[in-house]
């Protein structure tokens, strides 16, 4: 039960949340100084005040937001539209909790959807909290399982909540309030590399688009450059963290992506992001946000335009694997 009892990192979201709400409703920053801890506790009436504030600002039911949490090594993504939401991967296990506080703190009620992207560890490890602390509509998840107490945990709490698995299906559409999603991966058997079969979607609000691929790896790219649907994006979450195994000349040149979010940990083994790819993107002229050196990373669509709540990143600073 190692996973709740990781609390620190709980006050880093939040003083996350903080900060786009500061950056976003800046007179509120009297209330916001006292309500940055337990949203059940002393802090709860000015976390109040805060949401409802920016429910004024932003929640008129036209905006999308998408939030990349700063999960450390790992995937958690945010979004919602209107009274819409949906969650796609949740971090390591040792992130559960903190990604539950943050959709608390969001004043999240229900998750319409939940994507488990693929079965490892720091995408689905604190989906169980999640799907535990909060009901959830329609749960997807590829047709591909792993012999680990992380993907147990996962499906138990699915059968103890009674949540059918969805298989996601390639061309299915689902709307999202005003927003809509479009599956877009996995297209194919991709043996024993469960980065292959993550779920893509692409996301379309007005006339702004996201694209988030998961780990996908070069062969899923390639087939998501044959299947037929448009993957041109406003946004793209570079796959598998910035890793050189994904994110393929000809897959960013389709895509041709205005900015790209990075979601990896700082100082993080693998080498993510790598050298090949920022450069890759630098070229391109590319604007890219990364969580491991801005912390959450949220962009917020009207319809038309896009706006972030941090500057891009102009360090392109290349990881370093160890090991
Ligand atoms: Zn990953």
């Amino acid at each position: 039960m190692a996973r709740r009892r990781r609390k620190s990192r709980g006050r880093k979201l939040i003083l996350a949340v903080a900060a786009l709400c500061l950056a976003a409703v800046y007179p509120l920053q009297e209330q916001l100084t006292d309500g940055g801890g337990d949203s059940r506790g002393a802090g709860n009436a000015a976390a109040e005040d805060v949401s409802a504030a920016a429910s004024d600002v932003f929640r008129d039911g036209s905006t999308l937001e998408v939030h990349f949490l700063d999960v450390g090594q790992g995937d958690a993504t945010l979004i919602r539209c209107g009274e819409a939401a949906m969650l796609i991967d949740a971090g390591n296990n040792s992130w559960g909790d903190d990604v539950r506080d943050y959709l608390e703190y969001q004043s999240i009620g229900d998750l319409d959807y939940v994507i488990g992207t693929h079965p490892d560890a720091d995408h689905i490890g604190g989906l169980d909290v999640v799907m535990e602390a909060f009901d959830c509509g329609t749960v997807i998840m590829p047709d591909y399982e792993k012999d680990t107490q992380t993907y147990t945990d996962v499906t138990d709490v699915m059968e103890e909540k009674g949540y059918e698995l969805t298989l996601p299906q390639v061309g299915m559409v689902y709307e999202l309030g005003e927003a809509a999603f479009t599956i877009v991966a996995p297209n194919g058997e991709y043996g024993d590399n469960a980065n292959d079969y993550s779920v893509g979607i692409l996301l379309e609000h007005g006339e702004n688009r996201f694209l988030l691929t998961g780990d996908a790896e070069e062969d899923s790219e390639a087939d998501m450059l044959d299947n037929g649907i448009d993957l041109s994006a406003d946004v793209l979450k570079a796959a598998h963290h910035g890793s050189r195994t994904a994110n393929t000349e000809a897959f960013l040149e389709r895509v041709n992506p205005e900015y790209v979010v990075i979601s990896c940990g700082e100082g993080n083994s693998y080498g993510h992001p790598h050298a090949e790819v920022l450069n890759r993107l630098r070229e391109m002229g590319i604007k890219v946000f990364r969580t491991d050196e801005e912390g959450t990373v949220v962009a917020t669509s009207d319809g038309a335009g896009i706006t972030f709540n941090v500057p891009p990143s102009e360090s392109w600073q290349a990881g370093e694997p160890k090991g």
